[in-house]
């Protein structure tokens, strides 16, 4: 998968945050498992780089925060069925 990185970084809303790999704000699933939250399309960490770098998810930033919000209201990761590409 090829990052595209937006023009403008994003400031994550609730438990949406800009998918660099599907190019659109999405909403993040939380993953028991991994403990951390995913993307539910492509299944991108909060971890990868890229997504940090254009969310400002760092920890002295919006990580942990976002972190918790999503684990709180977001849906689960193993609930979440990705649509067909078409
Ligand atoms: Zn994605």
């Amino acid at each position: 998968m090829q990052p595209k990185l937006p023009e403008q970084k994003h400031t994550p809303k609730g438990i949406k945050a800009w998918c660099v790999y599907c190019e659109e704000e999405r909403e993040f699933a939380w993953d028991d498992r991994l403990g951390t939250a995913r993307c539910p399309f492509c299944g991108i960490t909060v971890y990868d780089f890229y997504i940090r770098q254009v969310n400002g998810l760092w920890h002295d930033g919006n990580m942990s925060r976002f972190e918790r919000t999503v684990q709180k209201q977001g849906r689960r990761w193993k609930s979440v069925k990705a649509p067909k590409k078409t």
